[in-house]
């Protein structure tokens, strides 16, 4: 009795359902896009207190966020993607705050510019938020009081790290 041979087939890489060249083309596609958002921010700076100087300082010449695609300061939430929060929030300030996040539209990431943002910084009183992420997801935080343009940048830098790795979705959800 001859023996036989028995095919066993060999499932694509990928999650059932799909194929490897369906992964493949969305996985380049979120690197597409990634690359694209990274270098498009429009940042909506929330200023409240000292640090603006600084946030002028970084958007001047000598720093140059143009190379990041990030130089152009949008004052309408709806056209902005950065929530930039630039000093000291109060606990009064924090409903208006947080509204300007709502009507900022998806994709939208949130930096805590210095260490009152961050964390309240030396407040330690009744009347200041002791740190935005009580109210908003941070994505990235900048220490210092008030942080150095170069620290700005760095921040700006990690941030589009962050956005190149996601997952972005666009269509619909299959592609
Ligand atoms: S971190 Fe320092 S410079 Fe910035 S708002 Fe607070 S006190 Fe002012």
């Amino acid at each position: 009795m001859s023996a036989e041979r028995r095919i066993i087939p060999i499932e694509p890489a990928g999650s059932p359902g799909k194929s490897a060249a369906f992964e493949y083309i969305s996985t380049r596609k979120d690197e597409l896009i990634g690359w694209a958002r990274k270098f498009s921010i429009f940042p909506y700076p929330f200023v409240t207190a000292c640090c603006a100087m600084e946030f002028m300082a970084v958007s001047s010449t000598p720093y140059d966020t143009d190379r990041f695609g990030a130089a152009l300061p949008r004052f309408s939430p709806r056209q902005s993607d950065l929530l930039m929060v630039v000093g000291t929030v109060t606990h009064k300030q924090a409903p208006i705050l947080l509204k300007v996040w709502e009507q900022m539209c998806e994709p939208k990431w949130v930096m805590a510019f210095g260490v009152c943002a961050t964390s309240g910084g030396f407040y330690q009183n009744y009347a200041a938020v002791p740190g935005i992420d009580r109210i908003l997801p941070v994505d990235v935080y900048i220490p210092g009081c008030p942080p150095r343009p170069e620290m700005v940048i760095d921040g700006i830098m990690q941030l589009q790290d962050k956005i190149a790795r996601q997952k972005h979705v666009i269509v619909t959800k299959d592609f």
